[in-house]
């Protein structure tokens, strides 16, 4: 029998601490599938003296992560530290650079410097591979890039943010405000003390540009994405979504156009029949569209220390069975300069909800403004303020008006809207929400 794979562990938080549990567990399982076993030998944290509530014995304590990295009794660095810089970087280097594998979760790391590592990986022989990085538990990262290797993929999108979902899920699902929801999922331990990364997109983009990479084969550019966040969505957006039969749910799209690749992360409007419709809650999913097949929704723990062990355990056996694939699924030369889509030139559905002024010619006053752009109405409600029946005829009182346009581009989008506000016949800024059809 083969010796088994020695696996230096640097990082033992969350995930790490459960990654030794879990490697403990399924000792026996994991010889069996992988012809030879993982051992973990070697580990590094920050404090040695932390309680973590694991089995150490018999594992050595090394007190850098860079030497762990360079251990010559080490085969294997898993990185569970976290951080776009050293030491996470300079170990995960420093281990492909000695022909090593790495394992990580660092989205964040893989998002910035993915390309650097994987040229490094493919140079040296070994494995770089970041299944948790992206969706924890899910395995979206081993679909696109082992599953589909003979499908191409028109478009990839998915809720990749458990603290947006829950967020979201909990304003629909109760009325309640975006911020009284945000308080709520901090007091739960889903969002952090400084929310803004989750809540303003910037953690879904960076998953984004790993699944854009793999499905296109496209450098990874986080900076091509186009990101907003779901501060600004009020419960009455959801009320009205759920009226005109859509949920909201903060996606991130990666999707061939003629224009180059779209990628953008913001609050969208999808029917309420879509399969990712269905996801509430923290749980994440992915849908891939792939040529001449239906498409393939995956779902799942997005986060947590069990979920995102799993998938590392599972990386971690593929090391050990000598699967060797490029990281970006074909070697990095082969890998295009993204061409970053203009969102400009995005084309869909819009929702806009205006607080139109209760004059006499309003409404065609927007829909004036509308037709100039050649923009199609499938559907307008107009209604009383307190959200009850039909408009009063009280003058001057502002009322929302929602409508869901067809198809259209972006820019028209913005060109009426600016013309509607310079009409002075709304208040305030309209709120517009993109439709995703599937
Ligand atoms: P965490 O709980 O904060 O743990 C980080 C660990 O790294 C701690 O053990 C810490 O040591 C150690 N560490 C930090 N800086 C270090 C340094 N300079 N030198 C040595 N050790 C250092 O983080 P986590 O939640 O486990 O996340 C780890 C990685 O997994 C991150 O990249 C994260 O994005 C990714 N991830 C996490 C989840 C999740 O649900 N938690 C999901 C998907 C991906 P001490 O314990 O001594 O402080």
């Amino acid at each position: 029998m083969v010796a088994p794979l020695r696996v230096g562990i640097a990082g033992l938080g969350t995930v790490g601490a459960e990654v030794v549990r879990l490697i403990a567990r399924q000792e026996r399982a994991l010889a069996e599938r992988t012809g030879r076993g993982v051992r973990v030998v070697a580990v590094t944290a920050r404090s040695r003296a932390k309680n973590r509530d694991i089995d150490l014995s018999g594992i050595r304590w090394v007190d850098d992560p860079v030497t762990l990295a360079g251990d010559p009794e080490v085969d294997c660095l898993v990185e569970l530290m976290g951080g776009v810089g050293d030491p996470a970087l300079a170990a995960i280097e420093t281990a492909l650079k000695s022909g090593k594998s790495v394992v990580t979760a660092n989205k964040a790391l893989i998002a910035k410097h993915g390309l650097r590592l994987a040229r490094a990986a493919e140079a040296h022989g070994g494995a770089l591979n970041f299944e948790a990085a992206v969706g924890a538990a899910i395995p979206v990262v081993k679909t696109l890039r082992e599953g589909l290797t003979g499908t191409g993929i028109d478009r990839v999108y998915g809720i990749l943010n458990g603290t947006c979902n829950y967020i979201l899920t909990r304003m629909e699902q109760e009325g309640l405000s975006f911020a009284e929801c945000l308080k709520d999922a901090q007091r739960l331990g889903y969002a952090e003390a400084d929310p803004s990364f989750d809540v303003d997109g910037h953690d879904t983009a960076q998953k984004l540009a790993i699944l854009a990479s793999l499905a296109f084969g496209t450098e990874v550019a986080e900076n091509a994405i186009y990101v907003e966040g779901i501060s600004s969505i009020a419960p009455e957006d959801l009320r009205a979504a759920a009226e005109l039969g859509y949920r909201v749910k903060l996606l991130g799209v990666a999707m061939r156009t003629a224009k180059g690749i779209e990628q953008r992360v913001h609050p969208t409007m999808v029917p309420k029949s879509s399969s990712i419709a269905q996801v509430m809650g923290v749980t994440n999913a992915v849908t891939i569209d792939g040529e001449g097949i239906p498409p393939i929704t995956l779902v799942g723990p997005g986060a947590g220390g069990a979920a995102t062990a799993s998938a590392v355990v599972a990386d971690i056996a593929d090391v050990a069975r000598g699967v060797r694939v490029a990281p970006f699924g074909r070697p990095v030369e082969t890998l295009r300069a993204t061409e970053k889509a203009p969102m400009e030139r995005h084309e869909g559905g819009y929702y806009i909800r205006l607080m139109a002024r209760d004059h006499v010619g309003t409404a065609a006053a927007i829909a004036t403004r509308l037709a100039e752009q050649k923009i199609s109405i499938e559907s307008i409600v107009q209604r009383h303020p307190d959200g009850g029946g039909p408009a009063s005829s009280g003058e001057g009182a502002p009322v929302p008006v929602i409508l869901i346009t067809y198809a259209t581009h972006e820019d028209a989008v913005h060109r009426a809207l600016q013309a509607v506000q310079d009409d002075k016949v709304i208040s305030g800024r309209p709120q517009v929400i993109r439709i995703e059809k599937n």
